[in-house]
């Protein structure tokens, strides 16, 4: 003899339906993340210079190093640091 398994499934439905809708919220996020860490001359990749003397996240590597004013204060970049997280 078997017992009904229906509620279970419904169940175990609705857990897969949150999990789903958290996995997806976790995407969006990532997504909005990677096009924050952008870099904003070339717009493909990702950010990796760091101007001095203010401190500005930018550029990636190679359109960081080739930049001598900032874009966001126009500052002169006296120095590039490469940014590890
Ligand atoms: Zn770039
Ligand atoms: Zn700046």
């Amino acid at each position: 003899m078997q017992r009904k398994k229906e509620p279970i499934i419904s169940l175990h439905g609705l857990h897969v339906v949150r999990v789903r809708n958290k996995i997806a919220a976790i995407e969006l996020e990532n997504a909005q993340m990677q096009q924050r860490l952008r870099c904003k001359m070339c717009l493909c990749k990702e950010l990796s210079i760091v101007f001095l003397p203010c401190g500005h996240l930018l550029a990636c590597e190679q359109c960081g190093v080739n930049t001598i004013t900032c874009l966001a204060c126009k500052v002169a970049v006296t120095r590039h640091v490469k940014f590890t997280i």
